[in-house]
């Protein structure tokens, strides 16, 4: 069979189209636009080209063909019932210039949504624009920075991350223009405090810390961290791409954080890495509020002048911009339809949402322990070295392959590929990177107990199987080992046209 991406453009007769009742020959189009020569697209009849996109998705791994451990990312089941609210009319086929008074429904689900995720993380305002983890890092650094420019604290030009953090985190404060203060963390992942104390000062303007660290382990001193950032005059930031792990149970206002990202497609579900459109709102203290980018809905009573959408209705929804917002961070209002299906997520959980937490985290103690047990029984230790108390463990866990690696010439790389062959995606590897050979797996609360089980015998199965096979590994999925340096330096995207 062959497929759209060997097909080399040649004019083929692979669909027919009527004759336009209107004739196109008159519409002065200048003849410097006209294209000289038809456009080198393919050219195959609609059945090829529904074999070629049915075959694609065929070749392709995703959360639902499998179950999809990978750490930090928090690849969650999406449920369908997102999409079938995201996909009503009255809410996908707006336009974001409509005036207020023909969209009070979608501006009610983004002020609910404002308002859910200001409760959840201790915070009073939030804007929903920035669509990924990574631009929220950087859109609330830069609230911060107007915050002390706006104080003339110019002097604050230093961003402090522990050394476990993700390199977002650091790659977001230096494009904002800061200086990097990396810390080292204490054996067991967790923060040295006396490392903070020892850099703090007053050029820092923020540290920021994920907690759940990401190595999984909460980090009990957190408090004592803000309180050591603050009396220097800093900001703390909170990477929210671990929230799942203490939804309803703590807040990130609680520990003393000023600000924070929300990786919705990763705790409100969505279908995220290559599988769509993500969304990265954050939340602010009161004090941070007048710098977010705007619009941001806000609400009031009805009056009598409104022109009422819903019989019933009890508030009038608006647009409103934040007085010293530091301006647009993306066009219109941020990846609408994400936040649309992560409010029907939270909804269908409401107050429980809790419950959600305590699931991610009893999944990944379960299957930390199961892990831990079956290859134990066969004679493997080692494999975790968080020294971390199992009471700690969060949401996720890691576990490292230097011992395996020294002994048989194992690495995580290859434990991952492995998996792979047993149909699995394969879960985190070398990240954080203060754990050697790492491998980080995170279940999620959406898995049953049977798929874990599963996944720990499987796990145990890889551990033993040969070196040789491991390197080769993988040998069933659609394509084998790649080599990763060549991918990223010489990558193609251009359609491979014969010249
Ligand atoms: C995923 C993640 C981020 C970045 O979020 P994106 O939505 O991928 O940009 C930041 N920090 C941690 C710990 C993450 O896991």
């Amino acid at each position: 069979m062959s497929h759209l991406f060997e097909h080399n453009g040649a004019d083929g007769k692979g669909y027919s189209q009527p004759e336009p009742i209107i004739s196109t020959d008159n519409l002065q189009i200048p003849s410097s636009l006209t294209r000289k020569n038809l456009p080198r697209w393919p050219r195959i009849s609609e059945p090829e080209m529904v074999r070629h996109y049915t075959w694609l998705s065929t070749r392709n791994f995703g959360i639902d063909t499998g179950f999809y451990p990978l750490g930090s990312c928090t690849m969650k089941h999406n449920p369908r019932i997102n999409e079938v609210i995201a996909q009503l009319p009255g809410i996908a086929d707006i336009h974001p210039l409509q005036p207020d008074h023909q969209i009070q429904g979608t501006l009610a689900i983004f002020h609910e949504m404002q308002e859910m995720l200001g409760i959840c993380a201790g915070m009073d305002a939030v804007t929903l624009q920035p669509v990924a983890g990574a631009q929220g890092e950087f859109t609330a650094i830069r609230c911060i920075q107007e915050y002390f420019r706006s104080r003339g604290e110019l002097q604050r030009t230093k961003v402090i991350v522990p050394d476990s953090a993700h390199g977002t985190n650091p790659a977001s404060a230096a494009m904002a223009g800061f200086e990097i203060v990396e810390i080292p963390s204490q054996e067991d992942g967790r923060i040295d405090l006396s490392a903070l104390r020892a850099v703090v000062g007053d050029d820092t303007a923020a540290m920021m810390i994920t907690n759940p660290s990401t190595l999984g382990v909460f980090e009990p001193e957190i408090a004592e961290a803000a309180a050591i950032v603050h009396a220097a005059g800093g900001q703390m930031y909170y990477d929210g791409a671990n929230f799942n792990a203490i939804l309803g149970l703590t807040s990130p206002g609680l520990m003393g954080f000023d600000a924070v990202h929300y990786n919705l497609h990763k705790t409100f579900s969505q279908p995220h890495g290559g599988g769509g459109p993500g969304s990265g709102p954050i939340g602010v203290k009161s004090h941070l509020a007048e710098y977010l980018p705007g619009p941001i809905v806000k609400r009031r009573p009805i009056l009598s002048e409104d022109r009422l959408t819903a019989v019933n209705q009890e508030w009038w929804y608006h647009w409103q911009q934040p007085a010293n917002s530091i301006g647009k961070v993306q066009q219109w209002h941020g990846n609408s339809g994400a936040v649309v299906r992560s409010w029907a997520f939270y909804r269908r959980y409401g107050k429980d949402l809790k419950t959600m937490s305590e699931h991610a985290v009893l999944n990944a103690n379960y299957l930390r322990h199961k892990i831990m047990e079956e290859a134990e029984k066969s004679g493997v230790s080692h494999l975790f070295n968080d020294g971390a108390p199992a009471d700690v463990v969060k949401h996720e866990f890691t576990l490292s392959f230097a011992a395996m690696k020294e002994e048989k010439g194992i690495g995580a790389m290859d434990i991952a590929k492995g998996l792979l062959d047993k149909g699995y995606m394969a879960p985190t590897v070398y990240f954080p990177l203060i754990v050697p050979e790492c491998m980080m797996i995170e279940p999620t609360e959406t898995e049953s107990k049977e798929v874990l089980d599963e996944f720990a015998e499987k796990f145990v199965e890889v551990l033993h199987e040969d070196a040789e096979v491991l390197h080769n590994a993988p040998v069933t999925t659609n394509v084998r080992r790649v080599d990763e340096v060549y991918a990223a330096r010489n990558l193609t995207l251009a359609y491979p046209f014969d010249e």
